[in-house]
């Protein structure tokens, strides 16, 4: 596609823009309205019989493919590279517009040393602080180095991911915690969150950790143990025993079934 029909006028897509530019300075001789007006000319006569065609086919081919043969060696690069008069923010090399596959976009010649590109029609300071303000996420830290977490931008779409990143590597996926509300019995200044092991198992940790490191298994509720005052009891499911509020602490063993377990037929 070279162009779109905008309100009934032609409009160069990026495409036709650089096929252009290659054209005119590299076939200027063929695009020139001259030599086309006189190509039309030449080929008219040879329509109405007052030429004869192989000559003029013979001179325009001999001058075209030798030409071709010249340009074979223009990479794509030089091609569809237009420079910019604009130093690189990270390392003063000229900066260059590139055409890849999701349209144009401005990059550093320095490439590959030198990895900066921004967005077409984006000011450096419009992508600078686009990559410098990120998203901090509030109630947390970096389980890893207690470092503010932030919400960060991948190849594969957003993640969370440590402010101190490269020294800490830490990153999880950007899934909101559901938060129970219950109050942290432990350090009773969090409160706790639902997350999931690394095996894809959930569990019920203080927002403060890894100030508090308190968690639990079971989801909590907020209603003290009526056996030894802990703040919260579990809801707990087993097969065997059915739902059951339980004391998170061990040594107290508290238990009280809130719905005995489905009935199974006799042989189980
Ligand atoms: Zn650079
Ligand atoms: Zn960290
Ligand atoms: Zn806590
Ligand atoms: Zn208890």
């Amino acid at each position: 596609e070279y162009v779109i029909l905008d309100k009934k006028r032609f409009l160069p897509t990026d495409t036709g823009d650089i096929v252009n530019k290659f054209l005119t300075e590299h076939f200027s001789q063929y695009v020139d309205y001259n030599f086309t007006a006189k190509l039309e000319n030449q080929l008219d006569d040879i329509a109405s019989g007052q030429r004869e065609w192989v000559p003029v086919m013979d001179s325009f081919w001999k001058g075209f493919s030798k030409q071709i043969a010249e340009k074979e060696s223009i990479s794509r690069a030089e091609v569809t590279t237009e420079s910019l008069d604009e130093a690189c923010p990270k390392c003063s090399k000229p900066l260059s517009i590139k055409f890849g596959k999701r349209g144009r976009f401005i990059a550093c010649t320095g490439y590959p040393d030198c990895d900066y590109t921004r967005n077409m029609g984006e000011t450096a300071e419009q992508a600078a602080e686009e990559a410098e303000a990120p998203t901090v996420i509030e109630d947390r830290v970096c389980p890893d180095c207690g470092g503010a977490l932030h919400i960060k931008k991948g190849r594969y779409g957003k993640f969370i991911g440590c402010a101190n990143y490269p020294k800490c590597k830490h990153i999880e996926p950007l899934e909101k915690p559901r938060d129970t509300g219950v109050e942290c019995p432990e350090c009773k200044a969090g409160h706790l969150i639902e997350r999931k092991s690394r095996y894809g198992k959930l569990f019920y940790s203080c927002n403060t950790y890894p100030k508090c490191k308190y968690a639990t298994w079971n989801p909590p509720v907020a209603e003290p143990c009526p056996k030894c005052n802990w703040p919260i009891l579990t809801i707990k499911t087993t097969k065997r025993r059915g739902t059951e509020k339980v004391c998170p602490q061990k040594e107290c063993g508290y238990s009280e079934v809130i719905a005995p377990p489905e009935a199974k037929p006799a042989e189980e």
